[in-house]
C-alpha cells in the first residue's frame, strides 16, 4: 500500500514508519519539523519506498495514498503551549486536511488522539465511554480540545461522507527517539539523571500516569488501522500505573549517580490520575502491551546514553 504518515519525523511517527517499511509498504512522511527531526528517519533515505516531504498539515496537500496516519501535532505540554493557537490549528486544520484527502482518494484515515480527551478524569481507570473532564479555557485546552474537535470531525466525515476512519486514544508513551528537550516526564527524568542533575518533580509526585513502550503502541496502531470494522475510539496504553515519584525513584536507581528529587509547582490542570481500560483493544484487536516499564526504561536509558555522550 501507499501510506502517508503526518508527523512521521517525530518520536512515534518514526517508529511507525520503521514498521510500515519493514512490512513492504511505500511510505510518505510529511512533517514540518516543529518537534520532529530528519535524523529520526534518516536511516530510510536510501530506501526507494520512502519519501519525505516538508509540509505543514494546516495547509492542504494532495497525494495518492491508500492509508493516512495523522500524527502531526506537538505532544509535550512545553511544546504544545509554546504556540497554543498554532496547536489548535494543527489539530483542527490538520484533521480537516487529512479527512478531505481521505474523502477525495478513498483512503482509510487514522487519528492519533489522546488520553487528554479525558482531561483530569473523575472516573478511574478510563474506559472509552467516559466523556472526560476537560477545562476548555485552561492552558492544556489547546491540545485537549484540539484533539476532541479532531475526533468530532472524524466522526462527522464518517457519518456525512462515509470516510473510513480509525481513532486511537493514546496514553503516555515513551522510548528511544524522544527528543532530549522534549519536556515530557520520562525523557526529562532520564536526561536529568544521566547528566547528574536534580530530578524535577512537579507537585508532590503523587499524580499518576501509565507508561506504554513505543513498540507496543505502534503494534496497536497497525492492528487498529487494518481491522475490518472498528472505527474506535480505542484506548491504547499500558495499564500499569505509577506515581511520578515512583518513576523518578526507579530512574535514579537504574541510572545511579547523585541526582536528588526537587519539587516544583504543579502546572494548572495537570491530571491527577490516568490509567487506560484496554478491554476493547484486547478483545477486538487481540492487542496487549508486552514491554513493561522496567525493560522499557532500560532500553530508553541505553538510547539516551548513546545520544548524550560528549
Ligand atoms: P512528537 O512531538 O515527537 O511528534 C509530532 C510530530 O508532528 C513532529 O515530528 C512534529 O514536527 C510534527 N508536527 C507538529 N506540528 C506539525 C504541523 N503543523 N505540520 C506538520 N507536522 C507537524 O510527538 P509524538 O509523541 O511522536 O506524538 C505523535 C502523535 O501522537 C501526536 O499527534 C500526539 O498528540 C499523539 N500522542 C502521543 C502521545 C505520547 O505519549 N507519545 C500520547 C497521546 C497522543
Ligand atoms: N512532570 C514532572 N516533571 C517533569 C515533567 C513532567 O513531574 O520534568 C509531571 C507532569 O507534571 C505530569 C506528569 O509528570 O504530572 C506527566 O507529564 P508529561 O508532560 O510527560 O505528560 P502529560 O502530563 O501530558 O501526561
Amino acid at each position: 500500500m501507499n501510506i502517508l504518515v503526518t508527523g512521521g519525523a517525530g518520536f512515534l511517527g518514526s517508529h511507525l514508519i520503521d514498521r510500515l517499511l519493514e512490512q513492504g509498504h511505500e511510505v510518505i512522511c510529511l512533517d514540518n519539523y516543529f518537534t520532529g527531526a530528519k535524523t529520526n528517519v534518516a536511516h530510510h533515505f536510501d530506501n526507494p519506498r520512502f519519501e519525505l516531504i516538508r509540509h505543514d498539515v494546516t495547509e492542504p496537500f494532495r497525494l495518492e495514498v491508500d492509508q493516512i496516519y495523522n500524527l502531526a501535532c506537538p505532544a509535550s505540554p512545553v511544546h504544545y503551549q509554546y504556540n497554543a493557537i498554532k496547536t489548535v490549528k494543527t489539530s483542527v486544520m490538520g484533521a480537516i486536511n487529512c479527512l478531505g484527502l481521505a474523502k477525495r482518494v478513498n483512503a482509510r484515515v487514522f487519528q492519533a488522539s489522546t488520553s487528554e480527551v479525558y482531561g483530569d478524569p473523575d472516573v478511574h481507570p478510563q474506559p472509552e465511554s467516559y466523556r472526560g473532564n476537560v477545562n476548555p479555557i485552561g492552558i492544556r485546552a489547546c491540545y485537549d480540545e484540539g484533539k476532541r474537535v479532531a475526533e468530532t470531525l472524524f466522526f462527522d466525515y464518517h457519518r456525512q461522507n462515509k470516510v473510513d476512519i480509525r481513532i486511537a486514544r493514546i496514553f503516555n508513551t515513551y522510548g528511544p527517539r524522544m527528543h532530549p528537550a522534549d519536556g515530557r516526564v520520562v525523557s526529562n527524568f532520564i536526561v536529568q539523571a544521566l547528566r547528574g542533575e536534580n530530578i524535577t518533580i512537579y507537585g508532590d509526585g503523587q499524580q499518576t500516569r501509565s507508561f506504554c513502550y513505543c513498540e507496543d503502541l505502534v503494534e496497536g496502531f497497525i492492528r487498529l488501522m487494518n481491522h475490518d470494522a472498528i472505527t474506535g475510539p480505542v484506548n491504547l496504553g499500558n495499564p500499569n500505573e505509577f506515581t511520578i515519584k515512583q518513576l523518578a525513584e526507579l530512574i535514579i536507581k537504574k541510572v545511579g549517580g547523585s541526582s536528588e528529587l526537587v519539587f516544583e509547582p504543579l502546572p494548572s490542570d495537570d491530571p491527577m490520575q490516568r490509567q487506560p481500560v484496554i478491554d476493547l483493544a484486547r478483545e477486538a484487536l487481540g492487542w496487549e502491551p508486552r514491554v513493561q516499564l522496567d525493560e522499557g526504561l532500560d532500553r530508553t536509558i541505553a538510547y539516551f546514553k548513546t545520544i548524550l555522550q560528549p
